[in-house]
């Protein structure tokens, strides 16, 4: 397995110098690709793939990066695009969200067959399987969802799935749902209200024990849909 990978060195690769070495360390962040490559003289993927060997990392996307994962997100699982792109799968499922790209249902079949172990199959006939769904410890509720980017062992948690239907995209990991109603698997989107990030949703929580249910509370929880960006919908 993964043999192919490491395939015999190309009589044409030619061996990176340590001037070169230097020079795409200290450029590497500042400069976009094309630079990089018109000043050594080499290809894209040459330059992506010392890069990540040498283990550094751009941050900023340019508009080939972006283009090419406009292009091919369909196409591939995060896993290769990251390899494709030398950049970390976290990093590619987060710009997917920042472009709003979702993978359409059609896409994620076929990259479901693509990779084989991962069969619908798997979930049904495991001896777990309760319908696709399962409570932790803490009360929530989570849902078989093998094919979503920020799956955890397949599962991912219902409130955020409920939201995420809500305003058609991925949440940032960052971003917190919380319940109105405290209760945690009352996963009606009612009851379901969306923080930018656990600072945002605690103080939310602090205000209501310092002051209770106050005319400014009720407010933020009947406008909590109001300023989201526009809704896209999923190209299903
Ligand atoms: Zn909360």
């Amino acid at each position: 397995m993964g043999i192919s990978k490491y395939k015999k060195i190309k009589k044409t690769q030619k061996i990176w110098k340590d001037w070169e070495i230097c020079f795409l360390k200290e450029n590497y962040k500042v400069k976009t690709i094309n630079q990089l490559c018109l000043k050594l003289g080499r290809t894209r993927n040459s330059v992506i793939k010392k890069a990540s060997r040498i283990g550094i990392k751009k941050i900023r996307w340019d508009n080939v990066e972006i283009n090419y994962l406009k292009n091919n997100f369909e196409k591939y699982t995060n896993l290769e695009l990251s390899q494709q792109l030398g950049r970390s799968v976290d990093s590619i499922g987060h710009e997917l969200m920042k472009l709003k790209l979702l993978k359409s249902k059609k896409a994620l079949s076929y990259l479901w067959r693509k990779n084989g172990k991962r069969n619908i199959k798997e979930g049904k006939e495991s001896h777990r399987w309760k319908g696709g769904t399962r409570k932790d410890s803490y009360g929530y509720v989570w849902i078989y969802s093998p094919e979503h980017i920020n799956a955890s062992s397949k599962y991912v948690r219902e409130h955020r799935l409920v939201v995420e239907n809500k305003i058609g995209r991925y949440l940032f990991r960052e971003e917190v749902v919380h319940h109105i109603n405290e209760i945690k698997d009352d996963n009606g989107i009612d009851n379901l209200m969306l923080f930018e990030n656990d600072r945002e949703h605690i103080k939310f929580h602090t205000k209501i024990r310092q002051f209770g249910m106050t005319n400014p509370i009720l407010r933020q929880i009947e406008n909590r849909w109001k300023k989201l960006k526009k809704p896209i919908k999923p190209n299903v």
